[in-house]
């Protein structure tokens, strides 16, 4: 179905999905092969299929943009190449070759390069997925594997745009401990995290907040964002230590910052300290960070029944300034100074 491009506020995210997907096989005798553009339709599976019970599947997320002047970009596809490829190991499934990961999707996309939306806040979100497909109900690797990539034209994440969200700090539930699944993107985590995200959302929050599983007190990240405190000139996040994504959006923020004269700290953060500062004023800003979002502000927290609002409410300007400066160079306004562009082709 061709989606309400005029609407952007219609769009939203993930509802859509182009005619055409990639599609390739592996299995230990054959390699990676049968790779194929094939019309988007449904797949069969075995009920005793690997994915559907023990949950062998691993994802990416990345954006196609068309530039002003018709380049089709991509943001650092190679790195989620790369982070996709230490999911699969995690999850005992096979790397793919770079070359192979890069060419699929530049053929699926610049196949599909029509449905790339144009519109401010508008880009054609790009799902690589790979699941264990052997039909058995024995607890082991599937030998047979299935890599596909699938192409949503999307707008803002959040319905409201580019506006500062609440956030529930969950206290009970975790996503994550160290020697975990929490540092790679498998779908289990989405899985388990579920109900914390309605539960947040039936009190009026967009997101959850994580601590870390053992004593609850550091943060960890948001639902699918990393998170950035901001004082003054000071940017603090949480250091990767093995339960939280690595996420490129992340790394971006932090080279971008220190370039853009910020201070960056990679430590821990103790959730009764950052809300002790934005109750004081202290914590002059709050963003999350990932490749959905791009930057999200946050005007809210909420933890054990207590709301702190930080910056009234409002976006604040080094927010608002890092996310400027990195959609620029997304959509490939500003200067590419980080070698960070990839060009697929042109309209
Ligand atoms: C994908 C993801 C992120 C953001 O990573 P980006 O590479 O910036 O898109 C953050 N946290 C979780 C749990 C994720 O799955």
């Amino acid at each position: 179905m061709r989606p309400p491009y005029e609407d952007v506020g219609k769009l939203g995210f993930g509802q859509y999905f182009t005619d055409f997907m990639f599609v390739m096989k592996y299995n230990e005798e054959k390699g990676w092969h049968d790779k194929k553009i094939k019309k988007y339709e449904p797949f069969a599976f075995d009920p005793a299929a690997c994915m559907l019970h023990y949950s062998q599947e691993v994802f990416e997320g990345q954006k196609a943009y068309v530039s002003e002047d018709g380049r089709v970009l991509m943001f650092r596809p190679q790195d989620n190449a790369r982070r996709m490829n230490r999911s699969a190991v995690r999850m005992c499934m096979p790397e793919i070759p770079e070359d192979i990961y890069m060419k699929a999707l530049k053929d699926l996309i610049m196949h599909e390069k029509q449905w790339i939306p144009q519109a401010p806040m508008t880009s054609l979100y790009v799902r690589p997925t790979m699941i264990g497909v052997e039909p058995f109900l024995g607890v082991k690797p599937s030998r047979e594997i299935l890599f596909y990539i699938i192409l949503s034209p999307v707008g803002p994440y959040y319905k409201n745009g580019f506006n500062p969200i609440g956030i529930y700090v969950e206290d009970v539930m975790v996503r994550s401990m160290p020697g975990g699944v929490g540092d790679i993107k498998a779908g289990g985590n989405y899985g388990a995290s579920l109900l914390a995200g309605l539960e947040a959302k039936k009190k009026g929050f967009e997101q959850v907040m994580w601590l870390d599983a053992k004593e609850h007190k550091y943060v960890e990240e948001v639902g699918s964002m990393n998170v950035f405190f901001v004082y003054g000139d000071k940017l603090v996040t949480p250091p990767l230590d093995g339960s939280i994504l690595p996420g490129i959006t992340r790394d971006a923020v932090i080279t971008m910052a220190s370039d853009l004269g910020y201070e960056v700290e990679e430590r821990p953060i103790n959730i009764d300290e950052a809300l002790r500062d934005a109750e004081n004023g202290k914590l002059t800003e709050m963003f999350g960070t990932g490749t959905a979002v791009v930057i999200s502000p946050v005007g809210l927290l909420f933890y054990k029944n207590k709301e702190y609002q930080i910056n009234e409410k409002k976006v604040g300007k080094v927010t608002q300034r890092l996310y400027d400066a990195l959609v620029d160079i997304q959509y490939g306004r500003a200067e590419d100074r980080y070698n960070w562009v990839y060009e697929l082709g042109k309209m």
